[in-house]
């Protein structure tokens, strides 16, 4: 797996700086997960290659704005962009009433299910080549770590590369 950090600028973004969010992405195919979704997020999603069609799950960490202001927003362009596979979301409980009222009041009517999975209760969530677990932090309010652990993932160890760096010199053997 590897990181892609989408906004590491926490309560208000910067010009160059957004809010909370961050991609992992699987180590093969285009599979990724989404962790916080600050508002702005689908713009910084914009400048990479990451597809909504190949979002596997979002997780929230908490209900503070700057770590969820961008799911209405990031939910309604998946659908635009022709989305229908179901998506989880993974949050405190607060964020699916939310979620749920915004989408009625703004009569946004996604072509796709969301399948909330509450985090108040410590999941532990079962993905295709992901296992996700959930462990509680200490914050104002609720809040919540992921730890992802990726299946079948080949080992891809360069020993060429490896011994190159390890021992630059050459200076491999005993003396
Ligand atoms: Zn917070």
């Amino acid at each position: 797996m590897n990181l892609l950090f989408l906004g590491t600028s926490a309560g208000v973004p910067t010009k160059s700086r957004n809010v909370s969010g961050v991609a992992l992405r699987e180590s093969k195919g285009k599979g990724w997960y989404l962790i916080d979704c600050g508002e702005g997020t689908q713009h910084q999603v914009l400048h990479t290659k990451l597809s909504f069609h190949s979002l596997k799950a979002i997780l929230i960490t908490h209900v503070h704005g700057d770590h969820c202001y961008g799911l209405p927003g990031i939910l309604a362009s998946a659908g635009m962009g022709g989305r229908k596979t179901p998506l989880t979301i993974v949050a405190p409980a607060g964020i699916q009433t939310w979620l749920e009222a915004t989408c009625e009041v703004t009569q946004l009517s996604l072509p796709f299910a969301l399948e909330f999975i509450c985090s108040d209760e410590l999941p532990s969530v079962e993905f295709e080549n992901m296992a996700v677990e959930t462990f509680a932090l200490s914050h104002r309010v609720p809040c919540y770590a992921y730890a992802f652990t990726e299946r079948n993932v080949d080992a891809a160890l360069d020993v060429d590369k490896w011994i190159s760096k390890a021992f630059p010199e050459g200076r491999c053997g005993g003396s």
